[in-house]
């Protein structure tokens, strides 16, 4: 909530920014007036709108809560999977949401869901938010969902105070962030930036039990047959003036540091790569040291060496793991033959994470000559580009967040979301709020009401700007 002067300095400026227009009661002229006499009377506001930007947050509790019911594990856990049953009956919760909003639904072949309130000049482009709401096993009730039912909250108070849109606002559920059933993240957001290759690989992907996309997607009522069906999906550059994302931070800083409201600059985007190295083995005692060609050691010293190569990039934010290292035949007296590396990178500056790649597989290839070892394996899994914030949009943000006496700070998104997606559709930009200790993807995730409608009203400010825009 937010106190009487506070809500006067809001209206003050948001009148000045030219965005509100409020139709009930006199008009805007005259109310900018009586509360202007009102405040130097010194008499309490009692504006005509009395739930002006005051955010429901009650209400939020209530639907994250009845949402989080739509589990296959028992509370506090959530496990939400892409198409399964209790996802349908999500979407479904969600779906009925935004018709009580008065928003006008639909959904795509693979089953992103946009609910848009019309704005009067249908011929601009929308401004959207919005995130997912799919769950991997035993997690909590707020990542992602935060963005989805916080958008339509913001919506709602927009609505409650008489705002009317210029451009239409659209909240956007994105299908299968989470990479749980198919192996694929931001399945679904992925799609609508256009992803001819995921299209194609959607026709052949299959679950763990063997259950392909197609047929998964099938019994969650979503029919598609070929890659065309999939293809509907992908969105025109333009389709949408702005992307903004509302998520829980996922990490500590925001809380340790007391500060209520994280505006990202920018998401780092990880690049995945495979390494493989075969040597001859041999029995661990009969093979003198001269004569090996250890596989296991070539790993050994492709791990440190990665090491430095990104702790010598230059920047804080390049960040490197080596998080899988796999032995074969994997037995005390044997000399490895084989060796197996899983290797994470991931920055905010797309050449710089790339010049890391290379040198590890420059140093890759030295290794293998030197100790006379086969580099078997050197594949990049994965390489997406990172994102960054649109500087407009994350200037609406820093007002919203000082006309509301919110603290904030910048920062960098070392989770990626649908946002870095969106990015490549349109401007982009994320609001994030502290989220306790720092816990995500675990039943003890949490985020305060307080924390909630902070970034709810930083979100719904930010809409009504851009949509004026
Ligand atoms: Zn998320």
């Amino acid at each position: 909530m937010i106190n009487g002067s506070d809500q006067f300095l809001l209206y003050l400026l948001l009148h000045l920014l030219g965005v509100f227009a409020f139709v009930n009661g006199t008009s805007s002229e005259d109310d900018l007036m009586k509360k202007t006499m009102e405040s130097f009377s010194g008499y309490p506001n009692e504006p005509s709108t009395p739930s002006f930007l005051s955010v429901d947050v009650e209400t939020l509790q209530v639907q994250i809560d009845e949402l989080s019911s739509f589990s296959d594990t028992p509370a506090p856990s959530v496990t939400r999977i892409l198409y399964t049953d209790k996802d349908v009956l999500a979407r479904n919760y969600v779906k009925q949401i935004m018709t009580n909003s008065g928003l006008s639904v639909r959904e795509d072949a693979v089953g992103n869901i946009f609910g848009r309130w019309q704005g009067y000049e249908a011929g601009l482009a929308p401004v959207s938010t919005g995130s997912h709401i799919d769950a991997i096993p035993y997690s909590g009730k707020y990542d992602g969902v935060v963005g989805v039912l916080g958008a339509l909250e913001a919506i709602n108070i927009l609505k409650r105070s008489g705002f009317e849109p210029n451009r239409s606002i659209e909240v956007i559920l994105f299908t299968s962030e989470e990479p749980t059933r198919f192996g694929i993240g931001c399945l679904g957001s992925r799609l609508l930036s256009g992803s001819e290759k995921l299209a194609s690989t959607l026709m052949n992907t299959v679950d763990a039990h063997n259950i392909s996309f197609l047929d998964a997607a099938k019994s969650a009522g979503y029919d598609m047959d070929s890659k065309q069906d999939i293809s509907s999906v992908f969105l025109k550059k333009g389709t949408y003036s702005a992307f903004l994302e509302l998520h829980i931070e996922q990490g500590p800083l925001l809380e340790s540091e007391g500060v209520s409201i994280g505006i990202v600059t920018a998401i780092a985007a990880p690049a995945s790569i495979n390494v493989g190295f075969e040597g001859n083995g041999g029995h661990a005692g009969a093979v003198l040291m001269p004569n090996r060609n250890d596989a296991g050691l070539a790993a050994a010293e492709l791990a440190l060496e990665f090491e430095k190569h990104v702790l010598q990039s230059g920047s804080i934010d390049t960040v490197g793991t080596v998080g899988i290292m796999e032995l074969h035949p994997g037995a005390i007296n044997s000399i490895p033959s084989k060796s197996h590396l899983e290797i994470d990178t991931r920055d905010i500056d797309e050449e710089r994470r790339n010049k890391v790649i290379e040198k590890l597989h420059e140093s890759a290839i030295k290794i293998a000559q030197r100790r006379q070892v086969k580099l078997s394996e050197f594949k990049i899994v994965n390489q997406d580009p990172p994102a960054l914030s649109e500087v407009s949009i994350i200037s609406a943000m820093e007002n919203a967040a000082m006309v509301s006496n919110l603290s904030y700070k910048f920062m960098i998104s070392r989770a990626y979301h649908d946002s870095l997606f969106m990015s490549r559709v349109c401007p982009m930009a994320m609001i994030f709020i502290p989220c306790y200790k720092g816990y995500s993807h675990k039943p003890e995730e949490y985020a305060s009401r307080d924390d909630m409608a902070n970034g709810v009203k930083v979100l719904a400010i930010t809409l009504a700007k851009l949509s004026r825009e």
